[in-house]
């Protein structure tokens, strides 16, 4: 098992950039959790080593939601057991 690692390989590709962006720009940089300033790209249905390659869930724009720090957070901390989310969030509140 590599649950740490799941995720880098879209994380660290050029399309996530491309893809992360988009997502963005469609929310307009605003939350859509609760409309305030976001800049974090969150996976609705979280990246697993079984699902990483299916390109709707890692790159679908329908499985990405712009969230800001505060809910990014709070949607990891309610779904804290798994891993992968949590990294989610650890990578892309940081950035
Ligand atoms: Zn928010
Ligand atoms: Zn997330």
């Amino acid at each position: 098992m590599q649950r740490r690692r799941v995720g880098s390989a879209v994380y660290e590709s050029q399309r996530w950039e491309r893809v992360r962006k988009l997502c963005l720009e469609r929310s307009h940089y605003i939350c859509e959790m609760c409309g305030r300033a976001g800049n974090t790209v969150h996976h609705k249905i979280a990246l697993t080593a079984d699902n990483l390659h299916i390109d709707a869930i890692a790159y679908g724009l329908d499985n990405l939601q712009c969230l800001c720090l505060e809910c990014h957070n709070k949607v990891h901390d309610r779904f804290k057991k798994y891993r992968f989310q949590t990294d989610c969030a650890r990578r892309y509140t940081l950035l």
